[in-house]
């Protein structure tokens, strides 16, 4: 259960210090892309200002990015290409295939990839067998898969059970508090 577990969690994606990542060395960040990057199956207009402006901020800092998704293959390339970043897709999460890919494409190790997700049975358990730094944020909106909907009643019992033993990380929304 263990590999349940992120480093961090963080409300949405623009709250998590660029600068904590770069401290730590991370060089390559993997996000997903529904319910972190944008709501469900929305297309790339629908990337908030400040998500486009953390992309942007991350990638000042040196980072290279890399979108991990189990969404249809095209969708994932299109999206990455108008946000110029790298994109795998067409390998399901969690198997360390399509993370493996997405450190290869940025010439990154484990220790030095950030992984950024909605789901702890796919996301953060992807990141975390991968052997990289993991991040759980919150999902976007309730709108999600039937099949998504029902892991998300485990996933919530996974979490309570995990905070009562105080082996969950606090959800985090302004990640300047922390720095
Ligand atoms: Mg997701």
């Amino acid at each position: 259960m263990s590999r349940l577990i992120p480093n961090r969690w963080y409300d949405k994606i623009w709250h998590i210090p660029v600068k904590d990542l770069a401290d730590i060395g991370i060089k390559g960040v993997i996000v997903d892309l529904d319910n972190t990057l944008v709501p469900w199956k929305k297309d790339p207009s629908h990337a908030s200002q400040e998500t486009k402006e953390w992309l942007k901020k991350a990638q000042d800092a040196g980072m290279d990015i890399c979108i991990v998704s189990n969404g249809g293959s095209s969708r994932v390339q299109s999206f990455a290409a108008e946000l110029g970043i790298k994109a795998v897709a067409g390998v399901p999460k969690p198997r360390r295939t399509p993370f493996l890919r997405a450190m290869s494409l940025m010439g990154t190790s484990p220790k030095e990839t950030a992984v950024i997700g909605d789901q702890l049975f796919t996301d953060i358990l992807g990141g975390n067998r991968a052997g990289c730094y993991t991040i759980l944020v919150t999902p976007h909106d309730e709108k999600e898969f039937f099949y998504t909907r029902l892991v998300r009643i485990l996933e919530r019992k996974v979490k309570e059970r995990l905070q009562k033993k105080g082996a969950f990380p606090e959800r985090k929304v302004n990640g300047d508090e922390n720095l």
